[in-house]
């Protein structure tokens, strides 16, 4: 396994539980999972924001949608184990859309109406009254979606692979060679093992491992930025707000009293500008006065994978033992126990 962002983590511990032999390379492992202490820069999961956004994506039908429903389905019983390595780890559900426009209601009505069962519920502007009193088109509620803490989250998966004595390496993979039927890995310290099969998780490094075999993957970095804010006035206690508000696509997430999480903004290319930080805080100008005086307490950035022409994420057996489970894009996070499952699946099909 190369890569221990959520989705080689995830997959990693998915696969140790199934009984599979797994050893783990990424120099992150080296490091505390912090953001303020990082000094290579994050990698995308621990710049994410982990917002579930499982049951509000429109589309019903495809790879996409699987993807999502399967991940929803098993993110209960993924915390519930992780537990037990991170006591603070919880799945905080409840995640409110807020409608722009009327369009934009009558989507979220007919969604709502599809997936009754599966927690959509419609929202008026007078339901909204307590929390987002600025909502003039009502909204949607997502009963299950919401988010985990990534930070906490990476936490429990490394110590979950420790206890499960998985092979956590700290250096750098520097190439991929085939040998015979397998796989010889050569790392940054000139080391190199043979594996049956290696899995790349290797966000927007894969390109650099796939190209010399002739698999060319690329993708293109497309930045997020995040704000962690204390507010001065407004709500303190976050009483009647879900755990994820989301307006105009940009997400607030209370994280404790008087403070929260505000991210989502996506800029081509990879170097942070502030033009989109302070739309970010003014909520393209519709932003209530408690969190336009918020004082920023934490800002960081980090990069996303888009696959480049093809649909995210890129989930394919390359060749023979070669398994790339990456670019991931938007939604790594998320995605990481239906991904782990189908890595699994792709394995054990053999
Ligand atoms: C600001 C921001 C907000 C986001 N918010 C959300 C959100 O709310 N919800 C959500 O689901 N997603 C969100 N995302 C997207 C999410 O972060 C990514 O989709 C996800 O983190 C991808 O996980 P990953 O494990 O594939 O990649 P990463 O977390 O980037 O991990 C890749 C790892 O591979 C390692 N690596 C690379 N090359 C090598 C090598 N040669 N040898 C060894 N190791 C190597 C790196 O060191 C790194 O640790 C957000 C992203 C950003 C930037």
């Amino acid at each position: 396994m190369i890569g221990a962002g959520a989705i080689g983590l995830g997959t990693a511990w998915h696969l140790a539980q199934r009984g599979h032999d797994v050893s783990v390379n990424d120099p992150r492992l080296n490091q505390p999972v912090l953001r303020q202490e990082s000094g290579s820069g994050l990698n995308g999961t621990s710049a994410s924001l982990g917002v579930l956004m499982g049951h509000v994506f429109r589309r019903n039908s495809g790879r996409g949608w699987r993807l999502r429903r399967r991940s929803m389905e098993l993110w209960p019983q993924w915390i519930e184990t992780l537990q037990a390595h991170q006591p603070g780890l919880k799945l905080h559900q409840g995640l409110l859309q807020i409608a722009e426009d009327e369009r934009a209601a009558e989507r979220m009505a007919s969604l709502a109406a599809q997936r009754i069962d599966l927690g959509l519920q419609i929202v008026t502007n007078a339901d909204l009254a307590a929390v987002w009193p600025t909502a003039s088109h009502g909204g949607l509620h997502s009963r299950q979606d919401g988010r985990v803490d990534p930070l906490l989250l990476q936490l429990a998966l490394r110590q979950a692979l420790a206890r499960q004595s998985v092979e956590l390496n700290t250096t750098a993979v520097v190439g991929l060679e085939r040998n015979d039927n397998r796989w010889r890995v050569h790392r940054a310290d000139g080391d190199s093992s043979v594996h049956d099969v290696v899995l790349l998780c290797t966000a927007l490094s894969t390109d650099a491992l796939l190209e010399p075999l002739g698999h060319a993957r690329p993708m293109t970095p497309v930045l997020g930025q995040a704000l962690a804010l204390q507010l001065e006035t407004g709500p303190t206690t976050w009483a009647n707000w879900p755990s994820v508000l989301v307006d105009q696509g940009f997400n607030l997430i209370p994280t404790a009293p008087g403070r929260l999480l505000l991210g989502a903004t996506v800029e081509p290319g990879d170097r942070a500008a502030d033009d989109p930080l302070a739309l970010m805080r003014s909520l393209n100008e519709r932003a209530p006065t408690w969190l336009r005086t918020a004082t920023v307490i934490d800002h960081w950035s980090g990069l996303r994978a888009r696959p480049v022409d093809r649909p995210a994420p890129l989930l394919e057996e390359l060749e023979p033992g070669l398994i790339l489970a990456s670019g991931h894009y938007r939604n790594g996070v998320l995605l990481t126990p239906g991904t782990a499952e189908w890595v699994a699946t792709a394995l054990e099909q053999k």
